[in-house]
Parts: C-alpha cells; structure tokens; sequence
C-alpha cells in the first residue's frame, strides 16, 4: 500500500471500522473516503457501484455488517443473513468491477464448524456443520470470503480475507440483550456498582471458553495483511488466550469494582462450546497481538465510563 492510495473503509462507524480508521492515519494514510449509512446504503447494488465508479479507490477495507451478540443472532438469523449477503456481495463484487486493486474482507470465527478441532485452523472451513445461533451471519460471512476467493483465483486481484475472533475497545454495542458478552458485562456490573445493586445476572452456564482481542489489536492486524504483497487467502486474528465465560465474568466484576453477586440465567442459551482460532499462521508471517486481556479491560472501562458521561454510549 502506497501512503497516497486512496482507502475505502466500509463500516468506518462500527468498532472495527473506526479502528481500522485510527490505525490508517497513525501509520500516515491520509487518503481515506467513508461513507455514513445514510450517505450510502450498502444493501443497495446499485448505489455501491456508483460510490465505486465515483471515488475509484486503491484499496477497500470491508468492516460493514450487521453484527449482534447471541441473544440478537438467534432471534434475527434471517435478518443477519440478508443484510451481510448484500453487503458482501455489493461491496466485494462492485471494488472488483471497478478497478479497485487491492481489499480486505472481515469476517468472524463463527464462519467456522461448530464441533471444530481446537484451537481451529484455516483450515476447518465447512468441513462440517454451523453453530445454529449464529448460522445467518456466518453464511453470508463465507459467501464474502469465498467471493474475493475466486475474484482473486480468476482474475488476479489480490482481495483476502480475514476472520477476528470476538473483539471488544471502544465504540463498542452494550445493549444488554442484543450486544456480545464482553461490553454488556462491562455495562452490567458498572450499572451495578452506580446503582448499588447486590446481583449482577449473565446467560447460561459460565462454563463456555471464549478467546478476546482488542480491537486496536485487530486493527493492526488489517494493516500487517494489507502491506503484504502476497497474503494468504483467509488468516485467522486472535490473542490465542482464552478464558472461561465465568472467568471473564470475574476479570470484568474485578475491572469495575462492583461488588455485585453473579446470577446465572440457564435458561439462555451458552451457544458453542469453545471457540479459540488457530492463530499460528498470522503468527509465523510475522504479527502479534500487544494489548492483554486484564489491560485491555481496564481501558475498555474507562472508555465506557467516559461514552456513559459525554452520552455517546451505543445501546
Ligand atoms: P457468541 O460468542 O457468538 O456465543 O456470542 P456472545 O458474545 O453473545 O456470547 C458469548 C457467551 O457469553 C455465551 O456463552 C453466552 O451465554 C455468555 N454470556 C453470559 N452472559 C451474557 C450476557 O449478558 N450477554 C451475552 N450476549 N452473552 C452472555
């Protein structure tokens, strides 16, 4: 990537999009078009292709989609489907009629099997089938990676792909019941501790093993693949350290100073079982992540607390 090409962010208003956006001009990227939902409505084809053929960007980073936790996942998967099929489909195909030369598709680990080896390489891929909570999302999420797979086998456009596993930092969703565990913890026990509230309830067992990265981490990622002349297809990002829904729950009550009593509601779902990515091929080609779980955490409050105090808090 040159410091003068022009970037397309899509999603520049979401978590990875802003981050993505951040890390862009930190490394000098001044170049970069965004477009807000209302400027330039994803869903719609042919508004796509001509935001394309007017702004002819070098490079487009895919971080648009309609992203929810477990509880917003399982209700809506028709919805998910829809929106991120559209979405995929009109942002990758429209760069690749277009001329835009180089771009970087995010996805998410959910697009892997649901009784996947662990931690779960590349390579898993549908070789079996998907979580049922989330299986909307993760099928358009494959048709996308799939999509710069064969633009890329057929006419040699180096469009790539890459799946983060579940991220967390600023700009995050802490709806209680459409956000993923991390912020709405985060919110739950932070309400608890203002309020003075003695219980604090979470969903399912507490038994189920999640891996966290910072989003700035992820970002930096994105950037590591894009200045790459030859990346692989599809890289898994991940902080390769995982913890148990219960012990997030503790470093999050710990990350708060709430006092509160854990309650578990069972009759929610725990959805899969265990999800850490095989992060050894980012690893070997060069990355690593730098922001640890107990740190990240911390400023992820103090973040929060400072969106809760300005009024900018997304729920
Ligand atoms: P997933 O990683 O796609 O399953 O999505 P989530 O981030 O929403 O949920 C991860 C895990 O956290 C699941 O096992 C949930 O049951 C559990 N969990 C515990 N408390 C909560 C909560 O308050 N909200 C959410 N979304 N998940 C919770």
């Amino acid at each position: 990537m040159l410091k003068t090409d022009k970037i397309y962010v899509a999603g520049h208003r979401g978590m990875v999009g802003s981050a993505c956006v951040r890390a862009l001009k930190a490394a000098g990227f001044e170049n970069i078009v965004m477009r807000t939902h209302s400027e330039l409505d994803l869903l719609d084809p042919a508004a796509v292709r001509s935001f394309y053929e007017a702004e002819k960007p070098d490079v487009a980073i895919i971080a648009a989609a309609r992203v929810g936790g477990i509880g917003a996942n399982s209700a809506a998967n028709s919805q998910f489907l829809y929106e991120n099929e559209l979405i995929a489909l009109n942002t990758v195909w429209s760069a690749a009629e277009t001329g835009v030369k180089r771009l970087l598709f995010l996805g998410s680990t959910c697009i892997y099997p649901r009784m996947a080896p662990q931690p779960i390489p590349e390579s898993a891929l549908l070789t079996s089938e998907l979580e049922k909570t989330n299986e909307g999302y993760a099928l358009a999420k494959i048709s996308g990676l799939k999509l710069c797979e064969f633009l890329r086998r057929e006419r040699g456009l180096v469009y790539h792909s890459l799946m983060p596993t579940n991220l967390y930092g600023p700009g995050d969703n802490y709806d209680t019941e459409h956000g993923h565990v991390l912020p709405t913890m985060i919110r739950k026990f932070e309400t608890a501790r203002v309020n003075g509230n003695q219980k604090v309830t979470l969903w399912g067992s507490g038994s189920p093993l999640r891996e966290f990265l910072h989003v700035d981490d992820l970002a930096s990622a994105c950037l590591f693949l894009l200045e790459m002349e030859n990346p692989p297809d599809l890289v898994n990002v991940g902080s390769g350290r995982e913890v148990t829904i219960r012990q997030l729950a503790d470093m999050v009550k710990e990350a708060t100073g709430s006092q509160a009593f854990i309650e578990w509601d069972r009759t929610k779902p725990d959805g899969t079982p265990r999800k850490l990515c095989d992060t050894r091929l980012i690893r070997k080609l060069g990355w690593a992540p730098k922001i640890d779980l107990a740190a990240g955490l911390r400023r992820t409050v103090d973040e929060y607390r400072a969106e809760v105090a300005s009024g900018r808090v997304r729920v």
